[in-house]
């Protein structure tokens, strides 16, 4: 198996690092191509303004002064010298579920290797702080081993594990995607100019956590995998858009 690994919080983060551990010993070839630094919430953007440079790190990972989605479209389409069986992004420091997975780098990663017609797969741990990081990585080297060749030859898997010990962590579960409230209000303060400045505020609460989604399952200490699909049309709307322009 060749493997195409990319993440969205940069090449040093340790969850890309445990991850390449748990996944080198059973690829054939692995080649991670990384942000330089965090580009959490990139989403799926490319850098058109300006050219992207790529540099190689003393342990072989190349990382880029891009996007997640850049690093995997460069690997892609100009420094891989092998097409990859399988991109995986990850492991995130913090959950990408219900409404994240629009905004996260993480899934974007992944994303643009199934846009390339490749199986990916992205994955986050629920909490922040890397705690009990080999466990997440050792639980995503089982779920790649699965292969899931009876999905179709071409799949985006969006995973996320609890921060658990690994004896600890319940069996993968097939899973929706959840839904928040709208996000909480933004962070305004000063800059030393006196300027007002804004951070964004926090997600918003769980709306649909409920049985069957992916913040449920982590909940309840198991591993959550939803498959995802790109196609954004509404097909009930299309049907109605129909009727009203007739
Ligand atoms: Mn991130």
């Amino acid at each position: 198996m060749k493997i195409l690994l990319s993440n969205d919080d940069g090449y040093l983060a340790p969850g890309l690092l445990a991850l390449y551990d748990a996944l080198a010993p059973i690829a054939d070839e692995i080649v991670v191509v990384a942000p330089d630094s965090n580009r959490s919430g990139s989403s799926n953007s490319l850098t058109l303004d300006r050219p992207l440079s790529v540099f190689q790190a003393d342990n072989g990972f190349y990382f880029c002064n891009g996007t997640p989605s850049d690093c995997v479209h460069i690997a892609l389409t100009g420094i891989l010298k092998f097409r990859p069986d399988l991109v995986v992004s990850g492991i995130n420091q913090g959950q990408n579920m219900g409404d994240d997975t629009l905004y996260s780098g993480t899934v974007a990663a992944a994303t643009e290797g199934y846009l390339f017609g490749l199986p990916a797969i992205a994955f986050s741990q629920v909490d922040k702080g890397w705690d009990e990081i080999k466990s997440a990585a050792r639980v995503a080297r089982e779920v790649v081993e699965r292969r899931f060749e009876q999905l179709s030859s071409h799949f985006l898997l969006n995973v996320n594990i609890p921060n658990l010990p690994y004896e600890q962590i319940k069996p993968p579960l097939a899973t929706r995607l959840g839904k928040r409230h709208p996000s909480e209000a933004v962070i305004r303060a000063q800059d030393p100019s006196g300027r007002d400045v804004y951070w964004i505020g926090p997600c918003g609460r769980q709306k649909d956590a409920g049985e069957g989604t992916d913040f449920h399952a982590t909940a309840h200490g198991h591993v959550s995998i939803t498959p995802l699909q790109i196609d954004l049309t509404h097909a009930r709307q299309l049907d109605l858009l129909k009727q009203v322009l007739s």
